[in-house]
């Protein structure tokens, strides 16, 4: 039941088997490309990109994810 609409919604579940890996954490996140986001063809998994929301911008922790991000960035 609905089977064929989530199909229709979701044309790249083949992508899903693909596991990414954090390039913050280093970790595979369970839930695979669906759980985190990805920037560029970098991936970042869900508690981290939290993690840095939550982060305050002047800690040494911030300024080194910006750091890490900024290289996936270029
Ligand atoms: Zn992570």
């Amino acid at each position: 039941m609905g089977r064929a609409f989530v199909q229709k919604r979701d044309p790249d579940i083949a992508t899903a088997i693909i596991l990414p890996r954090c390039r913050i954490c280093n970790q595979v996140p369970a839930g695979g490309i669906r759980g985190g986001i990805k920037i560029n063809k970098a991936f970042i998994c869900t508690p981290c990109e939290q993690e840095i929301t939550n982060m305050d911008a002047r800690s040494a922790e911030y300024r080194i994810i910006i750091e890490k991000i900024k290289r996936i960035l270029k």
